[in-house]
């Protein structure tokens, strides 16, 4: 049992300094709460230094309902409103740091994820919030009239050795959970919110990776390995195209990835968890109206049939992926177009922009950015306050959202930090 008289007090505690915990620590005590924000890992942010390959995309100029997803028919957009983009900048600049855009992609200017993490820890410094690093909530209790009491790990890294950790009890009246979902576990990611949750009695849909590469067997794919290529991708769910995105994407020996490819992956998970048929289809020549591909297709399919096929089909499509296209038929590029007839030399134009792969997976929890799944939005109010417990929060991954690739996250993160972190800090403000 952990000393009573060890107990640490605060209004709020806030489980998680990832994006979206240090965001509501630094919302509560705004509003002049006293916060306890408690981290396992060794510092604050540790995920946030490796987003946007090292730029942090904290957010994205273009906001619509269409780039994020969650269960249920909640809307996304409305949370959004109340703390956007353009809320999100102004609140980090007014605190020193400045932004820039490219193509509507939201950055720190420096370019720099530690900037803007040295800013976070700059602003919890200045609100007077106390963070507890290498501490670990191990279990979280509501008490009656009294609010939480969680129970904490300490490890005291100076200790060489396989110390016990320090256990002590922590107590607030509002609990902000911001624990993060189970997307990178190499940045301390392990789904404790998510175990919180459910034994506080909070449903918790399935958690599954997304943004993160889909994975085929199909022994051809390693043809086309280490090519990237401009294409259009379709999410084919037991034949039914559910999703769609357009970019470059990116060939490995056994894996479809890309920022196209992540931007399907949340739906073809799901599909895959429920045991369905997952396939993606390639147009590898996006850019080519109809009109403008029948009369290519026309143009090629009178050249001089002497050629090589890949020759014949040269100054199309990367040489690797032509290849693949004609080993799937039995062919060779070094095969002469005329032993062809011109329904196959036809067929093969239009591989090209219809080109299947079957999906067995996806690049799992270690390579995805986000989780999809987890508390349903239902469950929780405009405030992310349970309906079930009141004064209880979730925010950030915990919650079951998840944005496209390009700051959708950070922004869900940031939105959720503010608006439950503002709302615990206010309740406690006005005695509640
Ligand atoms: C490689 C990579 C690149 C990404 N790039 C981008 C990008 O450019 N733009 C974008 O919008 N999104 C990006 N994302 C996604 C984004 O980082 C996450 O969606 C976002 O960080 C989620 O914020 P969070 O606060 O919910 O969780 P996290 O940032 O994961 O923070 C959760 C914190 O809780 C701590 N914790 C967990 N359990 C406990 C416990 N029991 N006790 C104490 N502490 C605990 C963890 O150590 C962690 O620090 C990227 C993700 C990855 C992996």
């Amino acid at each position: 049992m952990a000393d009573k008289k060890q107990t640490k007090r605060a209004d709020i505690i806030v489980i998680g300094a990832g994006a979206s915990g240090c965001m509501a620590a630094a919302a509560a005590s705004l509003q002049g709460a006293s916060v306890l924000l408690i981290e396992k890992e060794d510092r604050i942010g540790r995920k946030l230094y490796a987003t946007g390959n090292g730029r942090c995309n904290l957010t994205n100029k273009d906001m619509r309902e269409a780039c994020y997803h969650t269960g249920g028919d909640r809307k996304i957009l409305p949370y959004i409103e109340r703390f956007g983009p353009s809320d999100l900048c102004a609140f980090w600049q007014r605190r020193g740091v400045f932004f820039h855009d490219r193509d509507g992609y939201v950055y720190p200017r420096t370019d720099q994820a530690a900037t803007f993490v040295q800013a976070m820890e700059k602003e919890l410094e200045r609100c007077g919030v106390q963070i507890l690093t290498n501490t670990r909530a191990v279990s979280v209790l509501p008490v009656r009239s009294e609010g939480f009491r969680v129970r904490c790990e300490q490890r005291d890294p100076g200790r060489k050795g396989r110390r016990t950790p320090a256990s002590f009890e922590a107590a607030s009246r509002k609990l902000i959970l911001s624990a993060g979902g189970l997307a990178g576990p190499q940045f301390g990611c392990t789904g404790d919110g998510y175990l919180f949750a459910g034994e506080l009695g909070h449903g918790v849909l399935d958690p599954l990776p997304a943004l993160t590469p889909l994975r085929s067997s199909d022994p051809l794919l390693k043809t086309a390995s280490g090519v990237r290529a401009a294409a259009s991708i379709a999410l084919l769910v037991d034949g039914f195209e559910t999703d769609r995105a357009e970019g470059e994407i990116q060939f490995t020996a056994d894996s479809i990835s890309g920022i196209p490819a992540f931007q399907i992956s949340a739906k073809a998970s799901r599909a895959l968890a429920q045991g369905r048929r997952v396939q993606v289809r390639l147009d590898l020549l996006p850019e080519f109206t109809d009109p403008v591909w029948e009369t290519e297709k026309e143009r090629r399919l009178s050249e001089d049939k002497g050629q090589m096929l890949g020759r014949f089909y040269g100054g199309l499509i990367n040489a690797g992926l032509l290849q693949l296209i004609l080993r799937r038929r039995g062919l060779q590029a070094e095969n002469k177009a005329y032993k062809l007839s011109q329904e196959i030399l036809g067929g093969i134009l239009d591989d090209m922009r219809t080109l299947c792969f079957d999906v067995c997976g996806t690049g799992g929890f270690e390579k995805a950015q986000t989780t999809s799944g987890g508390v349903p939005l239902q469950e929780l109010d405009d405030d992310l306050e349970s309906k079930r417990i009141p004064g209880l929060f979730f925010t950030g991954e915990t919650v079951d959202v998840d944005g496209l690739c390009g700051g959708y996250n950070l922004q869900w993160a940031m939105t959720g930090g503010f608006l439950a972190g503002s709302k615990a800090g206010a309740d406690v403000r006005h005695g509640m």
